[in-house]
């Protein structure tokens, strides 16, 4: 049997007596409390990955922002201001969140390829400190907006650096054919058209070419890239000062080895440290995905005769990775196996009605039970933002544990309230009551 905690961190999870812990809190008991599905961040574990990431990249003035969309929960965002660490929006949505969370506007970058102008003057609104803007035209877009407030907008520009990030195809962004950015040759001829701009200041250069990238190879010839763009466009007369190496920092879920932070601050150090450019990066997964587990009950294990299932109270809509991405996600007892316990396997599964909502497949564990408690592993990143309602399905809870302390960071939202989210218009008739056809 592999060893079924590998990819827990020590710092943050252990068992004692025989029960899986969150620093000092039985997951059992918190499974009491608030019912299960349901997600557990560590704070400890967050707080330990955002000040690994500052040691290595802080003596090279790297300023980090967060890319929210990976956890955009009001705690993790609180907990991230505290350690100085700002946010990377995609939307007008999470540009309400951060600042919810008192990050400061002055911390925010809004990425993203297609903003909307009610999105851009929000941002404009509220003085962000940068927009990264994707093509020409929404560069003339916040122009547009940025003048009709009377103020000067500071943007980078996104190139598109044509380099493979080696990782899968849905999570490639910086290849020529994929959406993202504005190709760099281009831009080099757009000098003027820069210039002449009134109510956008072009401050830099941004590119972010992907996630879940494993080593720093990618990354060096992305940052070469980018410097060299941003100095051709600088001896143009475009005044840039700043560069933004993006995130897409790789994880282990399996088998992987360590992303290096260091060897990160290596890439940096070797290409685009030193030259005269305020630097910023946009990790995401790599602060939060091995700071989260999710929790789940097993509803049945079902003899199929020639095959075991273990059937989770925790389905796609919940986790949706291993459906979408072919993700996989470690799975652990919370309650630790018996010495000497023999192996069966079984495909893990969800109650949804769709073959994609499995977990794993002839995955081999210590035996199951119904009603046993059991965590998908590094489920802090992309699990509760990507989550639905689908198959009519309660939004699970969200719990933090720091210390011994444990509290519910996003209720459950149960189906009543669901319910109460639709209407029916007068146009389609109400079923009539016995009464009203008497
Ligand atoms: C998604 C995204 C990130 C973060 O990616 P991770 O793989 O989670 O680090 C950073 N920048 C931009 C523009 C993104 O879209």
């Amino acid at each position: 049997m592999p060893d079924a905690t590998r990819r827990l961190p020590a710092s943050a999870f252990a068992y004692r007596d025989g029960e899986l812990c969150v620093e000092g809190v039985a997951l059992a008991r918190i499974a009491e409390a608030v019912g299960t599905p349901f997600y557990c961040y560590s704070a400890g574990r967050l707080r330990e990955r955002a000040r690994a990431l500052k040691a290595a990249l802080g003596p090279l003035g790297v300023d980090i922002h967060f890319a929210m969309k990976a956890n955009g929960n009001q705690a993790v965002l609180a907990l991230f201001a505290a350690e100085g660490i700002g946010a990377d929006i995609v939307s007008g949505g999470e540009l309400a969140r951060a600042l919810a969370a008192g990050i400061p506007p002055g911390h925010v970058v809004f990425s993203g390829v297609g903003k909307t102008a009610g999105e851009i003057d929000a941002a404009l609104a509220a003085g962000i400190h940068q927009i990264n803007v994707e093509s020409f035209e929404e560069l003339h877009l916040v122009e547009t907006l940025a003048a009709a407030r009377g103020i000067v907008a500071e943007v980078a520009l996104r190139i598109n650096p044509d380099v493979d990030a080696e990782t899968h195809a849905k999570i490639t962004t910086g290849k020529k054919d994929n959406k993202f950015g504005i190709d760099v040759d281009r831009l080099a001829r757009l000098d003027n058209e820069l210039k002449a701009l009134a109510h956008v200041r072009v401050v830099g250069l941004a590119i972010h070419i992907g996630s879940q990238i494993m080593s720093a190879g990618p990354f060096l010839a992305a940052y070469r890239t980018l410097l060299a763009a941003a100095d051709t466009l600088k001896a143009r007369g475009v005044p840039l000062t700043r560069l933004d190496l993006g995130g897409g920092f790789g994880i282990p879920y399996e088998n992987e080895l360590e992303f290096s932070f260091a060897d990160l601050a290596g890439a940096i150090r070797e290409t685009v440290a030193g030259k005269g450019y305020a630097l910023a990066v946009e990790p995401g997964r790599s602060l939060v995905a091995d700071a989260g587990v999710l929790v789940s009950r097993v509803a049945f294990v079902k003899d199929a005769g020639h095959m075991q299932f273990a059937v989770l109270d925790a389905a796609m809509n919940d986790l949706v990775r291993p459906a979408m991405y072919e993700a996989h996600h470690d799975i652990v007892p919370v309650r630790a196996p018996a010495a000497g316990a023999v192996p069966v396997e079984y495909d893990v599964v969800g109650p949804i009605c769709e073959s994609s909502d499995t977990f794993a497949r002839r995955l081999k564990l210590a035996p199951l039970a119904a009603g046993d408690l059991v965590v998908l592993a590094t489920a802090g990143a992309y699990g509760a933002t990507m989550s639905s309602t689908y198959n009519g399905r309660a939004l699970i809870p969200e719990v933090m544990v720091d210390g011994d302390r444990f509290a519910v960071v996003r209720r459950r939202v149960e189906i009543a309230e669901q319910i109460g989210w639709d209407s029916v218009p007068d146009f389609i008739a109400a079923p009539k009551t016995p009464d009203a056809s008497a």
